[in-house]
């Protein structure tokens, strides 16, 4: 306190509060003037990804949206976020970075020489943020589908196997850009660095595609059987569980019997496990985990 008192004498001593934020503020100074120059800097790189992630959150909230509405979802809805996402697109692609960036969504390096830290980052970030923007394009399109192409309880599992499809495909992405990043860094007998730390990557890598491509089989299996979550009651049995389906409170549709006894209309059951795991009267677990099921796209940027 007597330091600082003399330090700043010209502070009246109710200041002292005052004074230590200032001395807190002077501390990470330094700190901050270099976070202002890294941000001014890469201010094209910040916007552009700033922009990219708006867009993503919109996109994702109106497909979410659209899809809980089922049969009936606003196609005038679906088209603006399509326009919205194609044109972002394009404007990325063209005015903002240069075209061969598109290459790096096809595992074509838009690069022949070295590349530095922040343009591997610039590259990989852009390139999660489009393919995510292309994924929810696809799950629109299904969205769009009229339900006697696709009825609706069966497009839950489209929305899992694309959103799977496009956590497989994101994880691989940008494996070649950091693995060249790591190589190409070092020259001479530093190399053995990089051979060192290209390993590393590699092995954590490994671990994760592995997790993803066995999710990604156990959708395609639940894409192909097409089975259902219960089974035909007979008569006697609709009978004793009354007349109405407890969901829709209307005749039985088609019925279904769950392995807990209770009995829904197969279309209300389906649509029901798209966003719990448990029977809507006992709570038994019947249906996995129905995240994705929704048609939402993971928030998760893979940069890595
Ligand atoms: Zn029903
Ligand atoms: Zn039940």
């Amino acid at each position: 306190m007597a330091t600082t008192a003399k330090r700043f004498g010209w502070l009246p001593v109710c200041s002292y509060g005052k004074v230590r934020s200032f001395i807190a503020f002077e501390k990470y100074l330094h700190f901050f003037i270099l976070l202002l120059k890294l941000a001014f800097d890469h201010r094209i790189g910040i916007l552009v990804n700033l922009g990219l992630f708006i867009t993503f959150c919109h996109a994702n909230a109106v497909i979410k949206r659209e899809v809980a509405k089922q049969g009936k979802r606003r196609l005038k809805h679906l088209l603006l976020v399509c326009i919205n996402l194609g044109t972002s697109i394009l404007v990325i692609y063209t005015i903002l970075a240069d075209y061969t960036l598109a290459y790096a969504l096809i595992f074509i390096p838009p690069y022949s020489s070295p590349i530095f830290f922040w343009e591997v980052l610039w590259i990989v970030s852009v390139t999660d943020f489009v393919l995510r923007l292309i994924t929810i394009l696809i799950k629109l399109f299904v969205v769009a589908l009229p339900s006697r192409v696709v009825a609706c309880p069966k497009k839950g599992k489209y929305y899992l196997f694309i959103e799977r499809s496009s956590q497989l495909y994101r994880t691989i992405i940008p494996m070649q850009h950091w693995l060249y990043f790591f190589s190409e860094s070092y020259s001479g007998p530093s190399k053995v660095f990089g051979v060192i730390l290209s390993a590393a990557y590699l092995i954590f890598k490994v671990k994760s595609i592995f997790k993803k491509a066995k999710l990604w089989k156990k959708t395609l299996i639940k894409v192909i059987q097409s089975k259902t979550y219960g089974v035909t009651p007979s008569t006697n049995q609709i009978k004793e569980a009354g007349d109405s389906c407890p969901i829709c409170q209307d005749d039985y549709k088609s019925p279904s019997m769950l392995q807990c006894k209770h009995i829904f209309c197969e279309e209300c059951v389906a649509l029901w496990f798209d966003r719990e795991r448990t029977c809507p009267i006992c709570r038994a677990q019947i249906a996995d985990d129905p995240t994705w099921r929704d048609g939402s796209t993971t928030l998760l940027h893979q940069i890595f």
